[in-house]
């Protein structure tokens, strides 16, 4: 299964991927967690990418589609994915429809987690991000059991350098102007699931799951 997770900056994309790719066995890409690999390797594409990132903007399409294409020619990616920051506008959505149409693939299923913006905002500003293994937690919401320690690897935890007021808004801004004509892009295409994701991370997750069985019981009939 190819599945997109859809949304604003906050919305708990990558939250949400990292606990789904465990439970439906599929390898989880997140284009952001990409990039930021390659900005603390100092590779090339990490020089390149560096400042957009800093500045709230997109990284230019064709870096990350060929990032992307990269990633998903590798052989863990054959049974499906969750694709968590990508695409992020309609030509990226365009690339990735003709890579995957190059496989005889195509995207099975998109959600889209619905988040207001005061949510958005609380939730980024206090996110913490363990430099080891990439999980989320946030200082009010999911606090780690020792501070700044991560409840799973015990790798040090640290906040992302966009995750500042002044960057969050123009990443908002980002979004509603470049992401979300994706909503419509997906569903004209009947391949969007809409869901509330203010709420409790746990809820959201039994959504996803509850949709994604639902769709796996009318394939078969
Ligand atoms: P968030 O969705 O919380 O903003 P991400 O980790 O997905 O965070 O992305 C962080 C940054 O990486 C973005 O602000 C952007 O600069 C860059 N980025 C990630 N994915 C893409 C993409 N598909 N296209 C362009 N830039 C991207
Ligand atoms: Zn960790």
């Amino acid at each position: 299964m190819q599945m997109i997770l859809l949304g604003p900056p906050g919305a708990g994309k990558g939250t949400q991927a990292k606990t789904l790719a465990e439970r439906l066995k599929l390898p989880h890409i997140s284009t952001g967690d990409l990039l930021r690999q390659n900005v603390s390797s100092g590779s090339e594409l990490g020089k390149l990418a560096k400042d957009f990132m800093n500045k709230g903007a997109l990284v230019p399409d064709e870096l990350v589609t060929r990032m992307l294409g990269e990633r998903i020619n590798k052989p863990d990616v054959k049974g499906g994915f969750i694709l968590d920051g990508y695409p992020r506008n309609i030509s990226q959505a365009e690339a990735l429809d003709d890579m995957l149409s190059k496989k005889n693939k195509e995207i099975d299923f998109v959600v889209y987690l619905d988040t207001s913006e005061p949510v958005v905002i609380q939730r980024l500003s206090g996110r913490l991000v363990c430099s080891s293994c990439g999980a989320n937690f946030h200082t009010t919401n999911m606090p780690p059991k020792v501070a700044m320690v991560c409840d799973n690897c015990n790798g040090k935890l640290y906040q992302r350098s966009d995750d500042n007021p002044g960057t969050i808004k123009k990443r908002l801004q980002v979004y509603l102007e470049e992401s979300s004509p994706l909503i419509k892009y997906y569903s004209d295409r009947n391949k969007l699931h809409r869901l509330s994701a203010d709420g409790d991370k746990d809820i959201v997750l039994n959504e996803i799951i509850d949709l994604v069985e639902k769709s796996n019981d009318t394939d078969k009939v």
